[in-house]
């Protein structure tokens, strides 16, 4: 007699069901003699590896894999806003307004000037030959 941990494809149920050998499952399987015990789905397979303990191993590589890609954004994110406060002058939501007069005023500046700008702003300026560079920001710096 052999032992098969047996799993449903269709509810993911799985349970224990003995077998006279191997051939025998191959044979039953073939004649469409076993089904889920919970939902009577025919299309249950041999549950060889454990497959909870194996997706909880996964999920979390995935999960650690996914905070030390944010972890390295996250601090690029840091290196830029630190640069750009030192380098540049912070002009809000006049941004678009800004970037404007110094293009067109030639006014001049020794920093560059950053602040927040509306998409409809942003497409604008390009229009007008207005340089912008989008960077990420996250709020509520320490720094
Ligand atoms: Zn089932």
């Amino acid at each position: 007699m052999i032992k098969y941990n047996l799993l449903c494809k269709k509810c993911n149920l799985s349970f224990d069901s003995w077998f006279a050998s191997s051939k025998e499952f191959d044979k039953l399987k073939k004649k469409k003699l076993i089904n889920c015990h919970g939902c009577g789905s025919l299309k249950v397979e041999k549950n060889l590896m454990a497959p909870k303990l194996i997706s909880k191993t996964l999920t979390e590589q995935i999960e650690k894999k996914d905070i030390q890609k944010y972890q390295k954004i996250r601090r690029k994110i840091n290196e830029y806003q630190k640069f750009i406060k030192s380098n540049f002058d912070y002009v809000g939501e006049n941004f678009a307004y800004e970037a404007r007069s110094i293009h067109y005023n030639n006014k001049k500046k020794n920093k560059g000037i950053y602040g927040t700008a509306s998409k409809k702003d942003l497409k604008e300026l390009k229009e007008e030959g207005i340089d912008t560079q989008l960077i990420p920001w996250v709020e509520n710096q320490n720094n």
